[in-house]
């Protein structure tokens, strides 16, 4: 896998960049824009220009509005549609090479069945209003309550109904995420019985990013919890360093989503990378 890092946009979209240089990474994950602020044409060409120049080849943005894609409230889906335009928009501008979005929850009387349709409409809608070119990657959430993309299956379920209007698609798996959901990425055969799962409901070629956290949560909690490396759940047994190394994911990108402190995400990176090459010379 190639280690990236979640830059903050706090400063705005060019201050972002200056994340990558000194941590060695040419990977960025953003959200489109700052709180308030959205980019004009200026400071967007600004953007790819200091980008080339601060050598992140790599560009994937994150959704930063929360969806209701799938909601029964027709106003609410129509206001989440305009959003993820405009954000699809942004991300074609930055020149992203993905846009990773969760699937929102299901009203209440609905079915997740029903509300994963009226998401793939919606997401249809918004691609073709913002002529993006680049896949919509799902991705999985700890879940609870009525929230959708928790378990593989319906993430799958969710990325075929996509694939279904012709949206070129695909799935972003969150370490953390998962194991807030019950899977158990703490152990090799949990990290295998995962993948395996994904690879088989989904296809391998559709798993095209990865969100590298440890989690302070217990497993099954259904709680959000994004922590440092080697501080966490995930990181007394040999699974994540197993995910690693599995076959065929070596071009595909691991970002880092943990707390950001001072030092911080360089730690987590050769955390993350001593794992990977333990495994490799061990084999
Ligand atoms: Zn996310
Ligand atoms: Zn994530």
């Amino acid at each position: 896998m190639i280690f990236g890092i979640h830059a903050s946009v706090r400063n705005g979209l060019l201050e972002s960049l200056s994340e990558s240089r000194p941590l060695g990474v040419s990977t960025l994950q953003i959200l489109p824009y700052r709180r308030h602020h959205i980019p004009g044409a200026e400071e967007l060409a600004q953007f790819r220009k200091a980008r080339e120049k601060a050598g992140v080849s790599r560009l994937i943005v994150h959704s930063r509005f929360v969806p209701s894609l799938g909601s029964g409230d027709s106003e609410r889906r129509r206001r989440s549609i305009e959003l993820l335009s405009q954000e699809l928009a942004l991300a074609g501008s930055l020149a992203a090479e993905c846009y990773v979005l969760h699937a929102g929850a299901y009203s209440t009387g609905d079915s997740p069945e029903a509300a994963g349709l009226r998401l793939a409409q919606a997401v249809r809608e918004a691609v073709s209003t913002a002529e993006a070119t680049f896949p919509i990657l799902l991705e999985n959430v700890p879940g609870g309550g009525r929230r959708m993309g928790a378990e593989l299956e319906e993430l799958a379920r969710l990325l075929e109904s996509l694939r279904r209007l012709g949206i070129s698609s695909g799935l972003c798996l969150d370490t953390a995420h998962a194991w807030a959901a019950g899977y158990d990425l703490s152990l090799e055969g949990g990290a295998d019985d995962f993948m395996s799962r994904a690879e088989s409901l989904a296809g391998a070629s559709a798993i095209r990013l990865f969100h590298l956290n440890d989690t302070l949560a217990e497993r099954g909690s259904r709680l959000e919890s994004h922590w440092h490396w080697g501080q966490g759940r995930l990181s007394g047994g040999t699974g994540i360093a197993f995910l690693l190394a599995r076959a065929g994911y070596e071009s595909v990108a691991a970002i880092l989503e943990t707390p950001k402190e001072p030092g911080a995400d360089a730690r987590n990176l050769a955390y993350v990378r001593r794992l990977a090459r333990k495994r490799e010379s061990g084999r």
